[in-house]
């Protein structure tokens, strides 16, 4: 058999490693498709192994291009505070709460939560960590009153948060709390998906550990589901045990992309926010629409508190069509520019009509009573020009009879 001048024969030079023919660093951030990683030697191996120096082993434990994106999140997260934050990737918003549950909770602990939660979370607590004898209360959080109660009468292990809430946008005094959940030696989480950490730092208020759904406007793209968990460096072991055992990590290429949405963070929700302030005044004062939710109103319930804890009011906002439920199909069926999806934070806006399509299934009490109506119309507003989105809109309800 001829054998090539490296005297390999062919089979094993098909079948080898290439040598990485990098001259010099490239621009971007590269994406690591490898599941392993090569250790030096064994003084390298029994080093890493004994977590005496970083090194990366195997994907599911940590790979370079997830970690890098993971620490510009950290960084930004924990803008302006002195706190070493640390971030976990994770490969769904979903993931990153079940995360956030299974590395802090124990058998028999209680959450103390909101009725009005991602829908997701919801069903997760109830489906999931109920079998495994985690319980939950829920309340109504923006009452720092019934918070304190709540600490008083129960033994409560974490708050779990979500502001602005959904459909309500309603808001949490995220300090008060902190503070009141400190003096009950109970963790704080803040789902901080709608804001972004552009517009809101919970663990700069104190909170103990952030969540998001990266799906959403952090990535802005609508190109990758994932998920991230930041926290206080004191926290690195206890998340990343969990992280590691379960399997959370998501893959180099949704982080790289996750990477290349983050890099216009400021440009799309600053544009996305302004435009969301247009479309809530336009709505406010058109005939066919009754309440508009949009904490950047000052007659929005959380207009001040909104006002203290975010440096803008989001790009999520919720409206009442005074004609019910045929009005809301009407305004879906007739926009042209606007998306009916059910997602959030794309560039694009997007809107829902929750009664006839994510709470169809749901019984009229129920979603009533997280403020579902038959005539509300949620939108996730993008970044086009706003007189296009005001034009749409207006046409589109006018079409309501
Ligand atoms: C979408 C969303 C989630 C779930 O995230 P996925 O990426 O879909 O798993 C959690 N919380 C909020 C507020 C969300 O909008």
């Amino acid at each position: 058999m001829t054998k090539h001048s490296n005297n390999l024969s062919f089979e094993t030079i098909c079948s080898s490693e290439v040598e990485e023919l990098r001259h010099n660093p490239s621009h971007i951030l590269p994406i690591y498709a490898s599941s392993s990683f090569v250790f030096e030697d064994t003084q390298h191996s029994i080093d890493v192994f004994t977590n005496q120096k970083d090194g990366h082993l195997y994907s599911r434990y940590a790979n370079p291009t997830v970690d890098s994106v993971a620490k510009k999140l950290a960084r930004l997260e924990t803008f302006g505070t002195d706190i070493e934050g640390y971030c976990l990737l994770t490969n769904s918003g979903m993931s990153a709460i079940s995360l956030v549950f299974a590395a802090f909770l124990n058998h028999g602990d209680t959450i103390l939560t909101q009725a009005d939660l991602y829908g997701g979370t919801t069903e997760l607590i109830n489906k999931v960590f109920a079998r495994f004898g985690i319980n939950a209360i829920y309340v109504d959080l923006t009452d720092i009153d019934v918070v304190e109660k709540a600490l008083i009468e129960h033994n409560i292990t974490m708050i779990y948060a979500e502001t602005p809430a959904n459909p309500s946008l309603r808001c949490i005094d995220l300090a008060a709390t902190a503070r009141i959940a400190k003096q009950h030696h109970c963790m704080t989480v803040v789902d901080n998906t709608f804001c972004t950490p552009y517009i809101q730092r919970p663990l700069a208020l104190d909170i103990d550990v952030v969540i998001h759904s990266t799906t959403k406007s952090l990535n802005g793209h609508g190109n990758s589901i994932g998920g991230a968990v930041i926290a206080d460096a004191k926290y690195k072991h206890q998340l990343w045990q969990s992280y590691k055992l379960i399997g959370l990590n998501p893959s180099p290429f949704e982080a790289w992309l996750l990477h290349n949405g983050m890099k216009t963070l400021t440009l799309r929700v600053s544009k996305a926010c302004d435009n969301a302030m247009v479309v809530a005044k336009f709505l406010e004062t058109h005939n066919k629409v009754g309440q508009v939710n949009y904490p950047g109103l000052p007659n929005h319930a959380s207009y001040n508190i909104a006002s203290s804890q975010m440096s803008k009011f989001g790009s999520m906002l919720s409206f009442e069509l005074k004609g019910g439920f045929d009005a809301g199909k009407s305004l879906m069926d007739n926009v042209s520019l606007i998306t009916l999806a059910p997602t959030l934070g794309d560039l694009d806006t997007l809107m829902l009509h929750p009664a006839s399509s994510s709470h169809l299934n749901i019984k009229r009490e129920i979603r009533e009573s997280v403020g579902i109506t038959d005539g509300l119309v949620r939108m996730s507003v993008g970044i086009e020009e706003s007189e296009d989105l005001i034009k749409d809109l207006s046409a589109a309800l006018n079409t309501i009879s």
